[in-house]
């Protein structure tokens, strides 16, 4: 891989080693001892240097018009071939995910610029037909993108683009798991020579997201991460009504595979959404429900292909599934499977921890619904699968959970799709596909635990603004009132 150095914190268009502060590691999860893969440091004092430079840098960028700004943002999607190897090596090593799915991630930010400066007309249109006036969106000003480790580079980008295109400046943060993906991130733009203090990245752990979350020159916050998180991020802005606080939170999303179904297509589609980046997608199907008429063929064919497959090293090109993305997320997973086996869950494919690395094997339990653990995001390779009575029962159980980001159904009767969107309540509803794989030209977002209804994907832009009704009369004009009239007289 090429130079692995701290550079530090990206503030007003330069690296700034920081002045003090936490020291923390990454730790490259394919190595049986963690090996360190980055030593950085978190200084939470950083934060104001951030936004200090964010805010001096907003007015002129979002007077300079969309046009500058889609300029600029070209300039950085031109150095994007230059940097994917880079920031995927960084993907790899960091957070174990398979080398040519982390090329597709850092291959993405490119795509990402392009579609955001197609959409934006569509998603943020000038009024609706017969308005006595315009409909503007403004920018909030600074806005805070915290990041979680599963998509270190693209969950940044995704929610950086439409947020300088729509006017406003950025704070960034990575996780700390991955701070060279942040780092080589960071670059992108610095190779860019992007408009100082327009983008800025600080390294660190929680306090740091904490301190950036809570600062009141922060008028927005886009945060993708865990519930629990989210909740303490709106616990700490409850008392900051003018900051718009959007949540990306976890799911629990089931698969539904109905008699009808073509069972070739749903065990395929319930692989690549179980095992995708190790189970660690926010999107990852981690249930399924099965009607008696297919239940008995899923069963044996999930155990099949479950049995069949086993983790390999991400750097290989051809790894399906590579290890969980630290040495403690695998102990916790293992952990939490046994308490679900305690609270009686049955181990149809018992999941085995491998040597060399953080690594699991694929796992499928049979559960009868309410097993407490198996309700928690596990965020790993496993399943739980359930039998329903019916179609209905089915759709019940589904439905029971208290996220609500992505669900799917096989089925090949259209009535039952529209049964299943009324009844499943999630921010994506998937027909005879996997739940993963959203895609950006579409709303993406969750109910319930799973965020807070303020959509990413297309409709991003609106996260990152507010809406102003701009409405004007000709110099001169009265506005019609004939009670005034009546009083002040024909010359008023
Ligand atoms: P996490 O919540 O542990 O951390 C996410 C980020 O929040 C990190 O950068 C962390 O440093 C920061 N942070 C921690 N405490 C903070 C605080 N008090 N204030 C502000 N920031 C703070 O999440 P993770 O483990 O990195 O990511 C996995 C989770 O993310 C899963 O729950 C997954 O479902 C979810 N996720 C959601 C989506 C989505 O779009 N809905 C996408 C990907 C991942």
């Amino acid at each position: 891989m090429s130079e692995k150095r701290f550079r530090g914190d990206f503030i007003g268009g330069d690296f700034v080693a920081p002045a003090g502060g936490a020291a923390f590691a990454s730790r490259d999860p394919a190595t049986a001892e963690g090996e360190v893969v980055l030593e950085a440091v978190g200084d939470v004092a950083a934060v104001d240097a951030a936004v200090a430079a964010a805010r001096e840098a907003q007015r002129a960028w979002r007077r300079a018009g969309l046009e500058a700004r889609i300029e600029a943002l070209r300039a950085v999607q031109a150095r994007v071939p230059a940097h994917t190897e880079r920031i995927a090596q960084a993907i790899t090593a960091e957070m174990g995910k398979p080398i040519a799915e982390a090329r597709g991630e850092a291959a993405s930010i490119a795509g990402k610029i392009e579609g955001v400066i197609a959409q934006l007309p569509y998603e943020l249109p000038p009024a609706p037909p017969g308005a006595p006036g315009e409909q503007r969106f403004h920018p909030l000003g600074v806005v805070a993108v915290i990041g979680p480790f599963n998509f270190p580079v693209h969950l940044l980008n995704t929610h950086v683009v439409p947020t300088l295109l729509t006017g406003n400046t950025v704070v960034a943060k990575p996780s700390e798991l991955t701070p060279l993906a942040g780092q080589r991130y960071a670059e992108l733009f610095a190779d860019a020579d992007f408009p100082a203090g327009v983008f800025n990245l600080v390294h660190g752990l929680g306090d740091t997201g904490a301190a950036l979350v809570a600062h009141p020159d922060v008028r927005g916050v886009v945060f993708t991460g865990s519930y629990d998180t989210g909740r303490r991020i709106r616990q700490a802005t409850f008392d900051q009504p003018f900051k718009k606080v959007c949540l990306e939170l976890g799911g629990k999303n089931p698969a539904v595979v109905l008699d009808d179904a073509d069972i070739d297509q749903a065990v395929r589609e319930i692989l690549l959404g179980a095992l995708l980046t190790t189970g660690q997608r926010c999107t990852a199907t981690s249930r399924v429900v099965a009607t008696p008429g297919v239940a008995d063929a899923l069963e044996t064919r999930l155990v099949e292909a479950f049995r069949r497959i086993t983790p390999g090293d991400p750097k290989d090109v051809t790894c399906f599934m590579g290890p969980l993305a630290s040495h403690g997320a695998r102990d916790r997973f293992v952990q939490q499977l046994a308490a679900a086996r305690a609270q009686g869950a049955e181990a149809l494919v018992e999941v085995r921890a491998l040597a060399g690395g953080a690594y699991v094997t694929p796992s499928l339990y049979r559960v009868q619904g309410g097993e407490a653990t198996l309700a928690e995001e596990l965020f790993g390779p496993h399943v739980s699968f359930e039998r329903a009575a019916d179609r209905d029962d089915a759709f019940r159980r589904a439905a029971d959970s208290p996220f609500g980001l992505s669900a799917s159904l096989f089925s090949a009767d259209a009535e039952s799709w529209e049964a299943f969107y009324d009844q499943v309540p999630a921010g994506v509803v998937n027909i005879n596909r996997s739940t993963n794989g959203a895609s950006g030209l579409l709303p993406f977002g969750g109910v319930g635990m799973s965020g807070n209804w303020r959509p990413a994907g297309s409709l991003a832009p609106r996260n990152a603004t507010y809406p102003v009704a701009y409405m004007r009369a000709d110099l001169g004009a009265r506005t019609p009132y004939a009670a005034l009239d009546g009083l002040l007289g024909e010359n008023a």
